[in-house]
């Protein structure tokens, strides 16, 4: 059994200037104890439909379940789920004792000395015990971060909802919050459902990531299988930091060719016939750090003219004109390279995609 489900779900909102489909026929299965993360874009409906989850939005249509309860017309306190926000929405006049208290106070008849125990046991977890008299406004910024957690743990939920909770935070801080939070997600063991629109976030926290654009789910996988196997060209270009670079290349039996000048590729058979009817537009996608410098030209190598050069110490980026196109390789830092060069560059066959240039589906 799922912790909770979407099962096409839809939301539009109604605003000024007509509808907006925020979600669109989302189906998502949350395993038991799984940190699924939502991931995608400014706009792509990952806040709406944490929020769907959460009871903070009513659904248009489909169905939300939290274990076996259909809980589309269940307020939000009724729903066994805790929810952290960005902006940490603590009281600034409660100590953090109180705040971590209150909303067991609200919606449990758990006893006073039942309350008192749950919360020492989260501050202790959280090692935030010497700061529970204190109250938001003397706390930093990680601090009011963790007692927004302490106040979602205490309620012991079935799902923990948590939108961006650690973009308030300096780069640094993230980095280890980021840790913290994995940690305490293993020791507690609470399914969790994570919004970010970070995607080195959900690669490095999700057990699962659900890619949206537009609404859409456009793949739900392991955060290896979105890097490796990305279902479109959206996916292919979201996860992966730098980008994978994509090129418009006119295919024609085993030989694809682009618009400029040297820019041949060619396939072996076997991904010939996956590609299939020809002459058909494709579009090859190869991520940066996949591009080997060559020494001579091959079949499958293209030529690149160095336009700026990053040295970054042990690696170089190097952004390069394809053809008529833009791509950015990342190289070993000891090479000669300047800019203005014409380099060579090997696609390993097996690390290049092909997408449908109409429809951006992967082909492989
Ligand atoms: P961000 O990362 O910028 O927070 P998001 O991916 O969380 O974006 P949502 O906030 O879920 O996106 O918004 C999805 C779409 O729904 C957007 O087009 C947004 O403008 C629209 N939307 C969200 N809330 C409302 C609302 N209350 N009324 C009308 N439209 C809304």
């Amino acid at each position: 059994m799922a912790t909770a489900e979407y099962d096409s779900v839809t939301k539009v909102f109604e605003s000024g200037d007509g509808e907006v489909v925020a979600v669109e026929d989302l189906t998502i299965a949350i395993n038991e104890g799984e940190f699924l993360v939502l991931v995608g874009p400014s706009g792509c409906g990952k806040s709406t439909t944490l929020r769907l989850l959460a009871g903070l939005e009513t659904i248009s249509d489909g169905e939300v379940r939290i274990g076996d309860d259909v809980v589309n017309d269940k307020k939000p306190k009724d729903r066994d789920i805790a929810m952290v926000f960005q902006n940490y929405a603590l009281y600034p006049h409660k100590t953090v004792a109180e705040n971590m208290a209150f909303g067991l106070e609200m919606t449990t008849d758990l006893s006073d000395a039942e309350i008192t125990e749950r919360v020492s046991d989260a501050a202790d977890l959280l090692d935030i015990t010497d700061l529970l008299n204190r109250r938001p406004k003397a706390l930093s910024g990680g601090q009011q971060q963790r007692v927004a957690l302490g106040r979602a743990i205490v309620r012991e939920p079935s799902v923990f909802l948590m939108d961006e909770p650690l973009s308030n935070l300096d780069a640094k801080l993230r980095t280890q919050m980021r840790t913290e939070l994995q940690q305490l997600h293993d020791q507690l063991g609470v399914a969790t459902v994570y919004v970010t629109h970070d995607q080195t976030e959900a690669m490095t926290m999700g057990d699962r990531i659900a890619v949206l654009n537009d609404g859409q789910l456009q793949q739900l996988g392991t955060p290896l299988e979105c890097y490796h196997e990305p279902a479109n060209t959206f996916v292919a270009g979201f996860i992966g930091s730098p980008s994978m670079n994509f090129i418009p290349l006119e295919f024609d039996h085993t030989t694809a060719t682009g618009i400029g000048a040297g820019i041949e590729y060619e396939f072996s058979e076997e991904q010939a016939a996956e590609i299939g009817n020809s002459p058909r537009e494709i579009e090859l996608g190869i991520r940066p750090e996949e591009m080997e410098l060559a020494t001579e030209p091959g079949p499958d190598t293209v030529a690149a003219t160095v336009t700026v050069i990053e040295p970054m110490g042990r690696e170089s980026v190097l952004h390069l004109d394809v053809g008529d196109t833009t791509a950015t390789a990342s190289v070993s830092g000891d090479y000669d390279i300047a800019t203005g060069d014409t380099i060579r560059l090997r696609f390993p066959r097996d690390r290049v995609h092909v997408f449908d240039a109409d429809t951006g589906e992967t082909i492989f």
